[in-house]
């Protein structure tokens, strides 16, 4: 099926490595052209010669920057002619116990989690209604519907941007011009993120990192990580020009692992 996205333009943040480059990879093997972010430069760089090479039709664009501060926004936004998609993603806050959080940690969870997709979200939509086609997904995380207690800083910000997004997706002057919202969840995806997280857990415990991921993934019911080639195949479906009347949705894609009935 064609998703309709050749000569597009997407903004997608954080997509250096991960489920954000996932996202951005997709997107190009569509025709749409990319401004990928990271704070990293070389590996943008890196990441924005594969994508080149991953359809030499396709105009990639990367801006290194923060973008959970308004420079590094900025900057994103002035690099793309239009924004007809926008992915939103950033770094997830580190684990840790509540009790040792005070504003600081809150506020810089906040900012990168919850603030940065609404600023640009803001920045976007509107331009998107004037042209009857805009398609967001922020990536949040599975720990929105489950909560994971070592995540709190997580939690608590993505749960912040999500009630936004289900108010904010069905203004009629948004859904009712082909610009949808949505918002996909992550479970157990073998990213970079993953990998220290594994490799922590083994260093604490004494258990190798093999031992560890084994235990992890013989709790998913597909008995397997998600990769972010099909997360980001996923996103290029919530993006398509036949998507259009998907909007205000919390996607989990997880293997399974949420064993909830809704
Ligand atoms: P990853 O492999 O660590 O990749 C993160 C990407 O984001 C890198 O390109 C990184 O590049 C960039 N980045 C991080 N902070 C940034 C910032 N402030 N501004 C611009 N770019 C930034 O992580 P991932 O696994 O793809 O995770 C992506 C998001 O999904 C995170 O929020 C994570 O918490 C969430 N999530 C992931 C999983 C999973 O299974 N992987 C599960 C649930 C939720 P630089 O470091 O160079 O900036």
């Amino acid at each position: 099926m064609d998703l309709g996205l050749n000569g597009r333009w997407a903004l997608v943040c954080a997509a250096s490595k991960g489920l954000g480059r996932g996202c951005a990879e997709a997107l190009v093997r569509e025709g749409a052209n990319v401004v990928i972010t990271a704070r990293g430069a070389d590996e943008l760089q890196r990441t924005a010669e594969a994508l080149r090479a991953l359809n030499p039709a396709a105009e990639v664009r990367a801006v290194a920057g923060d973008i959970a501060t308004p420079e590094g926004r900025a900057a994103a936004l002035a690099a793309c002619p239009q924004v007809d998609i926008l992915v939103n993603n950033a770094g997830g806050p580190p684990p840790g116990d509540f009790r040792d959080w005070g504003r600081e940690q809150w506020i810089a969870a906040l900012d990168a989690n919850m603030l940065a997709p609404i600023e640009l979200i803001k920045a976007t939509v509107d331009d998107m209604a004037a042209r009857d086609f805009g398609r967001v997904v922020n990536i949040t995380s599975g720990a929105v519907k489950a909560p994971i207690d070592v995540l709190g800083l997580s939690n608590g910000a993505r749960s912040g941007l999500t009630g936004f997004v289900a108010g904010v997706a069905r203004q009629p002057r948004l859904a009712g011009r082909n610009v949808t919202i949505n918002n996909l969840l992550p479970g157990a995806f073998d990213t970079e993120r993953l990998r220290k997280g594994w490799a922590a857990g083994a260093a604490r415990t004494g258990q190798t990192v093999d031992e560890i991921m084994d235990k992890r993934r013989a709790t998913i019911p597909a008995q397997r990580f998600g990769t972010a080639e099909e997360f980001g195949q996923i996103c290029a479906m919530l993006c398509s020009a036949q998507a259009g009347y998907l909007t205000g949705q919390n996607i989990l894609l997880d293997g399974g692992a949420y064993a909830g009935t809704f």
